[in-house]
């Protein structure tokens, strides 16, 4: 499939799908960049070339309607800083004023269409509208990747219109960074999973176990794994009804040959607040009254070996409550061998869930190879889904 740099977009009018769903305070001042500067080389890329842009985006959750506060106006100022062009909005998606505004748009503009979910036609997926997106330019790029996972009129639908199409450099970059963890990686390859709950990682284990060869279990979900192997777990997190599924998964990784590393110590604490008593002991026996918030040392002794020694690195879900500092430490200690391993040469890809939030939180996005800028668009390409916003470019 061709990549953007084989095209040269001179004197073409080009409609980019970009995901600028930004958060924004209460005065709807956008708060956080990273989306639109994600998108900002693809768009530079078609301007610098002689091209002119329309950008498309959703916004928040209008569902269908016309709703003030989610219109693009409020964040056509941000866009224009971050890019460095002034950026006009359209009054509508697909009516009379887009219409207009792309007739008239010039070599070097940008015009961003109104918020598309403010047609329900969108998110159905309608023909008839993303025909209508379509007519508004003449070349097709999809940019989009944290909306990748859904098979909407401007993320999937419209591909169809377009013999010239293909991704922006974000979206490579987001497909080229699953490639190198799951097809053409480097051994050994460690996956570290955390997070809450082990019935929303079940089907990233289950896909990733054929390519990696260590699993690192932590979080709230390793509380299941050690009741499971018949272990005291106090008043830890954990779902009773996966305990045997956890064994499946236990059996499945020694047939694959993985070698599986669980906590065998935990620091416990007797409430769940940053406050509470707290202290290290043997993971499978936690007291009564107590339950587990983070890792304790001797595993992450363990697990920083581990790390440090593997070529290929995939980390999801933190590995203890790190939103609370006291019970952090596990978490922090997680990014740091992940940063010693990259500096060894390994490849490492953070994504998926919560651990991209604990690596922005520590500063550590910088030190690792490549943080994803899509949540359920990562996990479900970890779960070996195909993401319908690319199935629809291959066709
Ligand atoms: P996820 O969205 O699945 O990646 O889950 C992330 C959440 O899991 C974070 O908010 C963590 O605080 C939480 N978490 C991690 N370890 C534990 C634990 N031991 N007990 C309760 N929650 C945890």
């Amino acid at each position: 499939m061709k990549t953007l740099n084989d095209f040269n977009f001179k004197d073409k009018k080009v409609l980019i799908r970009v995901d600028f769903n930004v958060p924004q305070d209460k005065d709807l001042k956008v708060t956080d960049t990273t989306r639109i500067e994600s998108a900002k080389p693809t768009i530079l890329k078609v301007l610098e070339d002689g091209g002119s842009v329309i950008l498309m985006t959703h916004l928040g959750r209008p569902k269908g309607k016309k709703v003030g506060e989610m219109s693009l106006k409020h964040i056509a100022d941000k866009v224009s800083d971050v890019i460095g062009v002034v950026v006009e909005v359209a009054d509508d998606v697909v009516g009379e004023d887009a219409k207009e505004k792309a007739k008239n748009l010039k070599p070097g503009g940008v015009l961003m269409l109104e918020n598309l979910r403010f047609r329900e036609e969108e998110e159905q997926g309608e023909e008839n509208f993303a025909k209508q997106l379509a007519e508004l330019g003449d070349f097709y790029i999809n940019d989009a990747f944290g909306t990748a996972h859904r098979e909407h009129a401007s993320t999937a639908v419209i591909a169809k219109y377009f013999k010239d199409k293909c991704f922006g450099y974000l979206m490579q970059k987001e497909l080229e960074a699953i490639d190198k963890v799951l097809k053409n990686s480097d051994s050994p390859v460690t996956a570290i999973l955390g997070g809450a709950k082990v019935s929303s990682k079940i089907t990233v284990i289950d896909n990733i176990l054929p390519a990696v060869d260590n699993l690192i279990i932590g979080g709230g979900m390793a509380y299941t794994f050690i009741k499971a192997q018949g272990g005291n777990i106090g008043n830890s997190i954990v779902e009773e009804d996966k305990t045997d599924l956890a064994l499946k998964i236990l059996k499945k990784a020694e047939e694959e040959n993985v070698k599986v590393y669980l906590p065998i110590d935990i620091v416990v604490a007797d409430d769940f607040n940053n406050g509470a008593d707290s202290k290290v002991v043997k993971s499978n026996e936690i007291p009564d009254g107590w339950q587990g918030l983070d890792v304790g040392p001797e595993t992450l002794e363990k697990l920083s070996k581990v790390i440090e020694e593997s070529k290929t690195i995939l980390w999801n879900g933190p590995v203890g409550v790190f939103e609370f500092e006291n019970f952090a430490k596990g978490t922090k200690a997680i990014a740091d061998a992940i940063e010693n391993a990259t500096k060894n040469g390994a490849f490492s890809l953070v994504g998926g869930g919560d651990s991209v939030a604990a690596v922005k939180q520590f500063n550590y996005e910088d030190k690792v190879s490549y943080v994803s800028t899509g949540g359920g668009a990562m996990l479900e390409s970890l779960e070996g889904k195909k993401l319908p916003g690319v199935a629809a470019m291959e066709n």
